[in-house]
C-alpha cells in the first residue's frame, strides 16, 4: 500500500510561499530540511484505523468524511475526526482533533516524537497545526484533488494563501498605526525570563 507522506519540518519561509509544496509532493523548486523527519515505512494499521475513523464520522454525523491518528513509539496515543458540524467549531477537523487530544494525554503542546495519520491530505490550516505541534512526520490518503471533487475547499486554500494578503478572499488588511503597541507586546513577551517558550 503506498502513501504519501508530508515532511512537516519545512523550511518556513518555503512553506509560507508555497504551502502546495510544502505537503505531500515534493517539488524540485524547494528545498527541504528533512533532518527531523524519521520518514521510515508508514504502517497499514495507523492509515486503516485513520479511515475507519473518517467513516465513522460521517455515518455518526458528526461531521465530514476525515479521520487521523496519532503514533508514538508504535501505538495509536489519539484518535481524531472531523467534529465540525456536531460540535459548531470550525476548525474542529480531524487533524486537529487529533492532535488536541494528543497533546491532553501526553501532557505536553509539542509531539516531537509522534506521526500522524490522517486519512486526507492535510488542509493549510492542519498543516500548520502539525507544524505548530512539531510532529516527526504526517502521512496522508486522500490527497487534496479528492478532498475537492468531494466539496471540500483544501485545494482552493492553498492557492489562496499564495496570494498577497489584500487579494485573498477574505481580505487582509495592515492596520500598521497599531502596529508599534502590538509589536511592542511581543517584545515585551521576547525579554520575559519567565515565559514558556513554544
Ligand atoms: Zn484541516
Amino acid at each position: 500500500m503506498q502513501y504519501n507522506q508530508c515532511p512537516v519540518k519545512t523550511n518556513t519561509a518555503n512553506l509560507l510561499r508555497s504551502p502546495a509544496d510544502a505537503c505531500g509532493r515534493l517539488s524540485p523548486r524547494y528545498s527541504f530540511r528533512m533532518e527531523n523527519t524519521t520518514a521510515g515505512k508508514a504502517d497499514a494499521r495507523f492509515m486503516a484505523e485513520a479511515v475507519a475513523l473518517a467513516r465513522n464520522a460521517a455515518e455518526r454525523g458528526e461531521g465530514g468524511p476525515f479521520g487521523a491518528v496519532v503514533v508514538r513509539g508504535g501505538e495509536i496515543v489519539a484518535r481524531g475526526w472531523n467534529r465540525v458540524t456536531g460540535t459548531n467549531d470550525p476548525t474542529a477537523h480531524a487533524e486537529v482533533t487529533a492532535i488536541r487530544e494528543a497533546c491532553r494525554v501526553l501532557g505536553r503542546f509539542h509531539l516531537e516524537d509522534c506521526e500522524l495519520y490522517s486519512s486526507c491530505e492535510p488542509c493549510p490550516m492542519c498543516l500548520a497545526a502539525a507544524h505548530w505541534a512539531r510532529l516527526k512526520a504526517v502521512w496522508y490518503a486522500a490527497t487534496r484533488e479528492d478532498a475537492a471533487s468531494a466539496g471540500f475547499d483544501d485545494a482552493a486554500m492553498y492557492a489562496e494563501a499564495e496570494r498577497p494578503p489584500e487579494r485573498r478572499t477574505v481580505p487582509c488588511r495592515h492596520l500598521p498605526e497599531d502596529a508599534e503597541s502590538a509589536a511592542a507586546a511581543m517584545r515585551g513577551w521576547a525579554a520575559d525570563p519567565r515565559k514558556k517558550p513554544y
